[in-house]
């Protein structure tokens, strides 16, 4: 037999062994564990198989290595052991492919500059020239901000609703909308995503988008430049007015003035106004009551701090828009981590994209909380394993030492693989780090604890509660 096809007998073996270990295992795990493994040969009765990290080999060999030899050893009685090497340079995709993914990936989530490839701008009058003249007053519409990108969820559904109402609308249904919120929370997205959408419902119509500090800006030349009626003007002339984040009009009382005065007469003449700020108009500071009064008076819409149900939707539908393959476990992870704003979430996504894409690695929970280690850090809610332990030995009404003891009755072992777990999800330390706060024990230990209660959750709902109780009440 010559080297090829003593190779084609081999990769069939592989395939058969593969395949009744995925019958076992189930479609995830294989996804994650057993895919991406490349079967190398077989010399001296040893199978070398190679997996591209130093994690996924003690996985692998934790996991899964006695039932590979067995499956092997079914196949071809030649066999006697099976061995796992590391091949850090090895690609789960080719080449071509990957490369490929990582262009698409800075072209279009990590870099794209703010309405780039964009022929509209945030002001889009058919006098721009005009305008320009006096320097460009809007700001350009980001192209990824859109109603069709935006994720509703509790937090969000009102706000959301309203933009797309004043959106839709022939006449003006409220005036202002005001969209508040904390930072990072979509306000600049919703404002966008409005402007679009009237400009593609009607073009004709004359959108500005602007920043409050821009407008700002704006005017303090306009007044240096002794050319405020031209200023007034160019506002006053548009159909639609956006300014953004005018909390920061606060305290200066020209700006506020000219503001004051900009805002009743487009109100007058039946133009559109929507104002974004992280306030609610009775809260800004340093506003004028008869300013916010007027803000008042039209429709107040606020977006709420994030819930982990919408962040684990963000996440989900940027994965999917980034062709990313991430596993459902790593979202889950972000979505209960990254807890503060939408932009840090999308940015802790991009950045485990990147690196795991880059450097041909499988995005896994190990890798995400390695590239996020500061990040998570920062985030961390100092939930300590300690507690971890304390919470769900009372739940379980076993002893705290129990959790350190070498004792492997279920009735102590499942408690103690729940806190390992719970401990892996809720801190950022690593596998090692939790073995040893549990009696010292192996990281191999620890990820097998993981691994059993995911298994479990899924297929066990009462288990999947009693998890998902625990952890709420940690995460307070
Ligand atoms: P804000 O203006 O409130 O500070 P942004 O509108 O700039 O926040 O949003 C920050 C980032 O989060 C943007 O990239 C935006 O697309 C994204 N984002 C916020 N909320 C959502 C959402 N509900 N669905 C999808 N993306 C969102
Ligand atoms: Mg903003």
């Amino acid at each position: 037999m010559d080297i090829g096809s003593d190779d084609r007998q081999f990769q069939t073996q592989w395939y058969r062994v593969s395949s009744r270990l995925k019958a076992e295992i189930g479609e995830t795990a294989f996804e994650n564990w057993v895919k991406p493994i490349k079967a190398c040969d077989v010399k001296n009765a040893e199978v070398r198989l190679a997996v591209p990290s130093r994690f996924m080999r003690d996985w692998v060999v934790a996991n899964y290595l006695d039932r590979l030899k067995e499956l092997w050893a079914g196949e071809n009685d030649a066999v006697r052991s099976v061995e796992v090497l590391i091949q850090p340079t090895m690609k789960t995709k080719s080449d071509d492919e990957a490369a490929s993914q990582t262009a698409g990936l800075e072209g279009d989530a990590l870099a794209a500059p703010a309405g780039s490839n964009d022929a509209k701008a945030g002001m889009n009058s058919a006098d721009q020239s005009g305008w320009e003249s006096g320097g460009q007053i809007a700001a350009p519409l980001d192209n990824r901000f859109r109603f069709d990108q935006f994720v509703v969820g509790k937090p969000n559904e009102f706000a959301y609703a309203a933009a797309r109402r004043v959106a839709e609308a022939q006449s003006v249904p409220f005036n202002p909308l005001f969209l508040y919120g904390g930072v990072g929370l979509g306000k600049t997205h919703l404002m966008n995503a409005i402007a679009w959408e009237i400009l593609e419902r009607d073009p004709s119509r004359t959108v500005m988008y602007l920043s409050a500090e821009k407008f700002m800006y704006r005017f303090v030349r306009a007044l240096r430049e002794q050319n405020t009626v031209d200023f007034k003007e160019q506002f006053r002339s548009v159909d639609v007015l956006m300014i953004d984040d005018v909390q920061f009009i606060g305290g200066r009382d020209a700006t506020q003035e000219e503001f004051f005065h900009t805002f009743n007469a487009l109100v007058d003449q039946g133009r559109q106004i929507i104002l974004s700020a992280d306030k609610s108009p009775s809260d800004l500071e340093g506003v004028e009551e008869r300013l916010k009064s007027r803000l008042n008076c039209g429709l107040v819409a606020d977006i709420h701090a994030t819930t982990y149900e919408l962040r684990l939707a963000i996440l989900e539908t940027k994965a999917e828009k980034m062709e990313l393959e991430a596993p459902r476990q790593v979202l889950e992870f972000l979505a209960h981590k990254i807890t503060s704003n939408v932009r840090e979430l999308e940015g802790a996504l991009n950045r485990v994209a990147a690196h795991t894409q880059l450097v041909g690695r499988e995005m896994t929970l190990e890798t995400t909380q390695e590239v996020l280690h500061d990040l998570l850090r920062a985030n961390d809610r100092r939930v300590t394993i300690e507690e971890i332990q304390k919470r769900v030995a009372e739940h379980f009404n076993i002893r705290i030492s129990d959790m350190h003891s070498a004792r492997r009755a279920r009735s102590v072992a499942r408690p103690r693989q729940v806190a390992m777990y719970l401990a892996k999800q809720l801190t950022s330390r690593s596998l090692p780090e939790i073995g040893r706060k549990f009696g010292g024990r192996d990281h191999t230990t620890v990820m097998h604890a993981v691994k059993k209660v995911d298994e479990l959750r899924d297929h066990d709902t009462t288990f999947a509660e009693d998890v998902e109780l625990l952890r709420r009440m940690l995460e307070g």
